[in-house]
């Protein structure tokens, strides 16, 4: 069928899903109800540059499915969101949350800037200008937003305060991912990074991996790839090598990973931290290293790049890093690679998105500790499900991961049935 779902990263969930969909042999007629979103909302959002001028930016909320719940997922401020981009994200924020165990459909919003070039003042208000226009397609039963790349605490404050004005009275649990002074929780900041660790720690187990005799290369040093930075070294894993969009180090005697923390603190990014370990962006991903963790955007791993990985662990802590293309290559190296599937890898900071809603729905908050713990619960059961599948069936990571997801939300559509 003709759509407005198209591009590269689209093809890449399309793709992705019909695999998964042969393997579970869900019949043609039951698949379109399964990959098509449900909503999709497109806004142009006009605000007062510093400049005097007015600039108009695009932005998006794609939601899934509604069958198990509201829909979730996070907003996106960058340079390349588009609705074919938005709506491949949303997509694996379903089979995400199933495969979770969490009562959501996926959702993912965004607007087209890169909100780098924005100043604070210019940030604030396309972001409550943002949560305005999608007030009547949003609610805390209807969709919760949440941080993605290019969004922050501070924006997630920005949007609950629109939202709360709008209604009349703070409504804390309109998005999650918000500061721990305004209805956030304990965890949320370092969940996703803390996350990715912790499945590299099971993994690591299971392969007889000793962490202190690993090394690891992070792609990405935001939110996601700087926790996960903190917590494999502090498991004693040596980090070799780091990047972000301004820059790339690596070092095989070990980077340190608190100056590092440190100077993203005061600079906002890596640039200038070091002229000595500064190394080829093109090459970090197929450098030897026992675990390789890319953490910031889509498709950086192809057919190409998956033929040269020379890691064990593929960690992959952003959505979508791999292509369909390469997955057929890491099939052939299966015993070589032990992918942790992003859908797996990076739940995490949904998980805890969740119970910041919880929390905010009862007005009862948990201590940091009850939160990573009931976090590592639900990891390990996820991780258990993905393994105990791919035993049984002898499928990849990934196809497994997705089967959980896929079939949970097909099951509930069929026992819900169609409506009238
Ligand atoms: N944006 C994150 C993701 O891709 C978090 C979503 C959420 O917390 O709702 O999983």
């Amino acid at each position: 069928m003709s759509s407005i779902y198209t591009g590269p990263v689209f093809e890449m969930a399309r793709n992705q899903f019909r695999s998964v969909a042969d393997y579970l042999e869900i019949p043609e007629g039951r698949r379109d109800r399964l990959l098509y979103p449900k909503r999709a909302i497109t806004i142009s959002c006009p605000i007062h540059m510093d400049n005097g001028e007015v600039a108009v930016f695009q932005g998006y909320r794609v939601q899934h499915h509604l069958t198990l719940g509201p829909t979730k997922g996070g907003t996106r401020f960058a340079p390349s969101v588009d609705i074919g981009e938005v709506s491949a994200l949303a997509i694996w924020m379903s089979w995400k949350c199933a495969l979770a165990g969490l009562p959501y459909g996926g959702a993912k919003g965004g607007v087209t800037v890169d909100a780098y070039s924005l100043s604070k003042r210019e940030l604030e208000s396309l972001s409550r200008r943002y949560m305005q226009e999608m007030i009547p397609f949003v609610g805390p039963h209807i969709d919760v937003m949440a941080p993605d790349m290019g969004t922050n605490e501070q924006v997630m404050a920005w949007f609950m305060d629109t939202y709360s004005m709008y209604q009349g009275k703070t409504v804390n649990e309109i998005v999650t991912g918000k500061p721990v002074s305004s209805g956030g929780t304990e965890g949320r900041r370092e969940a996703t990074g803390l996350g990715v660790a912790h499945l590299i720690g099971r993994s690591m187990e299971r392969l007889k991996m000793t962490p202190s005799a690993s090394t690891a290369i992070i792609q990405g040093f935001g939110n996601v790839g700087s926790y996960a930075a903190i917590e494999l070294a502090r498991q004693g894993v040596k980090i070799i090598g780091v990047s972000d969009h301004t820059a790339c180090y690596l070092d095989r005697n070990g980077l340190d990973v608190d100056a590092l923390i440190a100077h993203t603190a005061e600079h906002g990014s890596l640039k200038g931290f070091s002229t000595e370990a500064a190394f080829d962006p093109d090459q970090m991903l197929v450098q030897p290293c026992d675990i390789l963790v890319p953490a910031a955007i889509e498709r950086v791993i192809d057919a190409d790049v998956a033929g040269k990985l020379n890691c064990r662990i593929l960690a992959e802590a952003a959505n979508g890093p791999t292509t369909p293309e390469a997955d057929a290559v890491l099939d052939q190296r299966r015993d070589e690679i032990f992918v942790i599937p992003d859908i797996l890898c990076n739940s995490g900071g949904v998980i805890v998105s969740y119970f910041e809603w919880v929390q905010d729905l009862q007005q009862l908050f948990w201590k940091r500790h009850e939160v990573l713990d009931r976090l590592r619960g639900l990891l390990d059961d996820a991780f258990q499900r993905v393994i105990d599948r791919v035993e049984k069936d002898k499928i990849s990571h990934r196809v497994a991961a997705m089967a959980i997801g896929v079939d949970k939300v097909a099951q509930a559509k069929q026992t819900r049935g169609l409506f009238p």
